[in-house]
């Protein structure tokens, strides 16, 4: 099926978000619907709807919306200066008709024109959509508690009630843009032009998505760099802080990788584009979050649900109070009895709920985005609030991934150190493991590449390959089946054909700030793992290191997965959840399996980006603690935004019904409610 994107312009309300979702839904011909009120991003897959069609089936939820492409048009905020003049207008005429001197029915006139003039947008709405599919929205119910009021007497209540809500609108889809604006501030990384060389003269300003893979373009000071590349010429310091969080300078030179997002803070350089715009890390990272909050949280899925059947609990509890009031209690007059359930109307939109939840994750995921840690899903933040278990793969994890060789040694007095080198070198240049990088950068052996064939790699074991008809192994000591005291440093062995020739001794140093790191961890009560391919004696050395009990070693990666799996059996029926961290090397069935899996490293790593649900852009294990800082604060904000507008409303509920607060209070306190719970949601932000 192919998938659409569309932006649902003019979308102002969060309960009309899910709505139009709901309704799309029961078209079968529409897969993966998605109506995301933050980012008001509307996708679904289909082989059969056109777009006329599917925004026919949206225009008879919200009449008001147009859907328009993602890209290209920009969507013009919708003006609020016609809605502010209608309601100096409205106040202009109430005025009028309350102090002239005017007999009953020109005052009731006047009062019924300022009427049309306030709910003159409301009315529209809510007969259109009774027209188009036979339901009741929140402009309806607004409509019939005010035009209520009216009738049982209460004609400068229900002025004072349409009033009120204008402007609660007004003030709202102003908070709302306005947390938008900050989510979106955060991620301020999408270049806005490219400059292509041409030629030795003639350079163009050009949008990113016109350069193509080869192209030439040049990066001076301040600029922003838009597309991947390698430096031809020149060298400057780049800022990648918008990438990873943490502001330090790297600097590149001739040769190096140039990432997009990064920011040249001095010096001039070329680069040799390697990747198309799309391809690019930062239209990653900006598809990646920009796609993050359609995945809705559980949590989310549940409030809509109940918000779902608020509405018309509400409406019949209107409906009793309404009925019954007057028979328990004769000092009750229906007409009393009928205003106050007209209040239980006014309130019976669950703005504040529909409004605040959606916002709160989608602030969470903008702030880690900020903070260097890429969250794929709403989901993800709830499962981070919750870890109990972290079990860490070592190398390239824990431990830099950086080797260094240490020594070579030889078997076979036939074969030299050299000899024993090039067999490793020449098949690690077909590896993208921690180990074979770091050997190709520590050694100078000539070899061809050429000669290698039959190249495969034996994932958590090491490659094999042959050359000159000579079968070669390359890896630890059970793939070449070698029996020999282990040490704790990291063995490769070289086999050729059936001899085991030499091998080459390497060693790994634990990254900076990875104790304190899990110290924080372990603080907060998280069981710690610790999950290796590598020899027994290395693995407990490092864990030794790191002051974790748990550790496992020799394992292949489907060692990996039966033992994670075992884990989260435990946890099964808590609410607990594990999470498994690992460098998306040889690791990414484990990662896909636990509860969370986080990669590090990710930026410039495709691979690692794709296989994990968390993606942490730096090399550090403390963001973990920042992840589950964010993650915590997020949902706690949510529910206290829950809390208070549930309580509010069941205050107002109470108080309405036992005729102690009016329907203008009554608005004001949910209008009210929804502007606090948006500016709480600014909190988690900040
Ligand atoms: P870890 O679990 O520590 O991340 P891996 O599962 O990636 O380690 O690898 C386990 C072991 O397999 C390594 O310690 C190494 O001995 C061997 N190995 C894996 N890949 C390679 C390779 N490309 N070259 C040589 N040895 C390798
Ligand atoms: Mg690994």
């Amino acid at each position: 099926m192919k998938r659409y994107e569309f932006i649902v312009k003019d979308l102002d309300c969060a309960a009309c978000a899910n709505e139009i979702q709901e309704e799309l839904e029961k078209h079968k011909e529409l897969k993966n619907v998605n109506v995301n009120f933050s980012t008001l991003k509307l996708v679904y897959e289909t082989d059969s709807l056109s777009k006329e069609e599917v925004e026919k089936i949206v225009k008879s939820v919200e009449p008001d919306v147009t859907l328009i492409e993602p890209k290209g048009e920009k969507i013009k905020k919708q003006s609020s200066i016609p809605e502010v003049i209608r309601l100096i207008v409205g106040v202009g005429i109430t005025l009028l008709g309350i102090f002239l001197p005017l007999n009953n029915t020109v005052s009731s006139i006047v009062i019924i024109i300022a009427y049309v003039v306030f709910l003159y947008r409301t009315i529209k709405n809510a007969v259109k959509l009774l027209i188009s599919s036979k339901k009741i929205n929140e402009s309806f119910l607004i409509t019939v508690s005010v035009v209520g009021a009216f009738l049982v007497g209460k004609q400068m209540e229900g002025l004072m009630v349409i009033s009120l809500y204008e402007i609660g609108k007004i003030l709202e889809g102003k908070a709302v843009n306005k947390t938008r604006k900050s989510i979106s501030d955060l991620m301020d990384i999408r270049p806005e032009y490219a400059n292509l060389k041409i030629n030795e003269n003639e350079v163009k300003q050009v949008s990113p998505e016109e350069v193509k893979v080869g192209d030439t373009i040049i990066i001076k000071q301040g600029e922003k760099v838009p597309i991947d590349g390698v430096v031809t010429k020149g060298s400057c310091a780049l800022d990648t802080s918008s990438l990873t969080g943490e502001s330090l300078l790297s600097h590149v030179k001739e040769g190096d990788v140039a990432l997009s997002g990064s920011i040249n803070e001095q010096g001039l350089i070329e680069l040799n584009v390697t990747q198309n715009y799309e391809n690019s890390t930062v239209n990653k990272i900006l598809e990646l979050v920009e796609n993050a909050t359609d995945k809705k949280a559980r949590t989310e899925t549940f409030v809509n649900k109940a918000s779902r059947i608020y509405t018309p609990i509400v409406i019949v509890l209107a409906i009793l109070v309404a009925i019954i009031l007057p028979i328990v209690n004769r000092n009750i007059s229906y007409n009393e009895s009928v205003y106050r359930a007209l209040i239980f109307l006014v309130i019976s939109c669950p703005c504040a709920i529909a409004i605040s939840v959606p916002l709160g994750y989608f602030s969470g995921i903008g702030k880690s985005s900020k903070a260097g840690i890429l969250v794929k899903g709403s989901d993800y933040l709830d499962v981070l609030k919750n870890v109990k278990e972290v079990v860490f793969d070592k190398t390239g994890t824990l431990t830099k991934g950086k080797f260094e060789i240490r020594k070579v040694d030889v078997y076979d007095k036939s074969f030299s150190e050299n000899d024993v080198l090039k067999y490793v070198v020449q098949g690690e240049s077909f590896s993208n493991h921690p180990i074979a990088k770091s050997i190709l950068k520590h050694t100078s052996v000539d070899y061809n590449k050429n000669d290698v064939k039959d190249f495969k790699e034996i994932s958590g074991m090491g490659l094999s390959y042959t050359i000159n008809s000579d079968k070669v192994l390359v890896g630890n000591r059970e793939l070449v089946g070698y029996s020999e005291d282990k040490t704790e440093e990291t063995k490769i062995f070289v086999k050729l054909n059936d001899v085991v020739i030499g091998a080459v001794s390497l060693s790994d140093t634990v990254k900076d700030g990875t104790k304190n790191a899990l110290d924080r961890l372990k603080s907060r009560n998280i069981k710690i793992r610790i999950f290796t391919g590598d020899n027994k004696p290395i693995a407990e050395k490092i864990a030794h290191e790191l002051e974790v009990k748990n550790v496992e070693s020799e394992m292949l990666p489907a060692d990996k997965y039966n033992a994670l799996e075992k884990i989260l059996k435990k946890y099964n029926n808590t609410n607990d959840k594990v999470a498994f961290v690992g460098d998306g090397i040889n690791d990414s069935p484990v990662l896909a399996l636990a509860d969370v899996g986080i990669s590090m490293g990710g930026v410039g790593s495709h691979s690692a980006i794709e296989a994990s649900d968390v993606v942490i852009m730096t090399d550090s294990i403390d963001k973990i603690n920042e992840a589950i800082d964010i993650a915590k604060k997020t949902s706690k904000i949510i529910k206290q935004n829950l809390i208070f507008a549930i309580l509010v409303k069941v205050i107002i509920l109470l108080l309405s019904s036992m005729g102690i607060t009016g329907m203008s209070f009554a608005v004001f306190a949910d209008v009210g409610v929804t502007l606090i719970t948006i500016f709480n949601t600014l909190r988690i932000l900040r």
